[in-house]
């Protein structure tokens, strides 16, 4: 099978919605495994486990001066709230939208840092944050406040639809009913690993990630079932051509909840970090339309590098320096150069949106034969790059993870 077919078979099996924790993402953990292990290699699970929630109850129903109940989702992590309230709308929540309020309930904007910060600074006991565009008809999904959120502090909250916030304000609401309820609880998932060992250089590594979790809605098949499936091709090819150095590959769990499941990895495995030459990242890949580039967490020069490999090889290709949004970024933390790839284009992330139909099989092939050329032109003696980490890099990637 050539290797747009190979990877095409793999997003096809994995696109169903897999969010971390649920029954659905370890059936995807276990598939990758059947796969590695029909490709003659051994996965080893690594479980770990993070705080996750469960919102039991979520009510809001505006009392004065109209009665009518909204579907509303409560903000996982804000806390609970029970009763009868006034209501306003506070915009942006600055200290002058803000004069007067004392208690209640406040409507801002969005659901952002700022205004989440205003809503907890103010004097209001719960708020309410509009969610998607006033012409979104898809159910609302669930909202859980970050680990940068949570340290802001705890106001209990509530998302609704755009267009019902809208309504609520163009007809006057001064008054609500809520209730939120909701119970904490550790959610258990797995990174799956596996080892390449290296023929002449086993000592150094090469690392290669890609997440294979969900968010609630869609079923993952551009974010990120086509990175799992480049991941396993390329295991698949150093399998058959074995490489240098040690190929350290991990399909990491908990990706969406905050690059967890890499963190975890990096902070399980100094020995790993400190052996490890470079990263190479897979995360949304084969849109249709669209164009390949990569993320650089390096040394300027390291793009120059890619773009010389590219320009070589007449391929297309963007090259930006910064931290990328993907586990990449968790190794850049370990001060390890990393890559992240992608196709971006016309596909849809993070909602009911991200399904199979914008991708297309025969541009697997070119991005994917694209990476493995670069790692195996880069798996020499020396490896052709510098790969110290400099300090405005190192500086991003730690504001980056916070
Ligand atoms: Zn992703």
């Amino acid at each position: 099978m050539d290797s747009s077919a190979y990877q095409w078979e793999i997003v096809k099996k994995l696109s169903f919605c897999r969010p971390a924790g649920t029954p659905e993402c370890e059936r995807a953990a276990e598939m990758i495994a059947e796969e590695v292990r029909a490709l003659g290699g051994d996965v080893t699970f690594e479980p770990f486990s993070f705080p996750g929630l469960k919102v039991d109850r979520a009510v809001l129903r505006v009392t004065e001066p109209y009665q009518k109940e909204y579907s509303a989702v409560g903000v996982g992590f804000s806390g609970e709230i029970e009763g009868d309230f006034g209501f306003r709308y506070v915009e942006r929540g600055t200290e002058y939208d803000l004069d007067g309020v004392d208690g209640g309930i406040i409507l801002i904007n969005k659901l952002d840092p700022d205004h989440y910060t205003a809503a907890v600074n103010s004097k209001a006991e719960g708020f309410i944050a509009p969610s998607g565009k006033f012409y979104d008809d898809s159910p609302l999904t669930p909202k859980n406040l970050g680990r940068k959120m949570r340290e802001i502090g705890r106001k209990p909250g509530f998302c609704v639809k755009t267009a019902d916030a809208i309504e609520m304000v163009t007809r006057g609401a001064s008054a609500v009913h809520c209730e939120l309820k909701q119970h904490e609880s550790a959610i258990d998932t797995v990174n799956v690993v596996s080892v390449i060992p290296g023929t002449e250089i086993p000592d150094e590594y090469i690392t290669f990630s890609a997440h294979y979790d969900s968010v609630d809605v869609g079923v993952g098949a551009y974010d990120n079932a086509t990175g799992v499936a480049a991941l396993l091709y390329l295991y698949r090819y150093f399998m058959e051509n074995k490489p240098k150095r040690t190929l350290i590959f991990l399909w990491c769990g908990a990706e969406e909840r905050g690059l967890l499941g890499s963190r975890e990895f990096v902070k399980k495995h100094p020995d790993i970090m400190e052996k490890t030459r470079f990263e190479v990242n897979f995360d949304l890949i084969g849109c249709a339309i669209g164009y390949d580039g990569v993320s650089v967490a390096a040394a300027e020069s390291v793009c120059e590098f890619m773009r010389n490999f590219a320009a070589e090889r007449r391929h297309s290709f963007v090259v930006s320096r910064h931290a990328a949004s993907s586990d990449s970024t968790s190794f850049a933390g370990a001060g390890i150069p990393a890559f992240n790839f992608y196709r971006y284009g016309e596909a849809d992330i993070h909602n009911q949106h991200d399904i199979l139909f914008p991708l297309y099989e025969k541009t697997l092939g070119p991005t994917v034969e694209f990476v493995r050329d670069f790692v195996v032109a880069c798996d020499q003696a020396e490896v052709p790059f510098d790969t110290a980490m400099p300090e405005d890099m190192a500086e991003e990637v730690r504001k980056y993870l916070g």
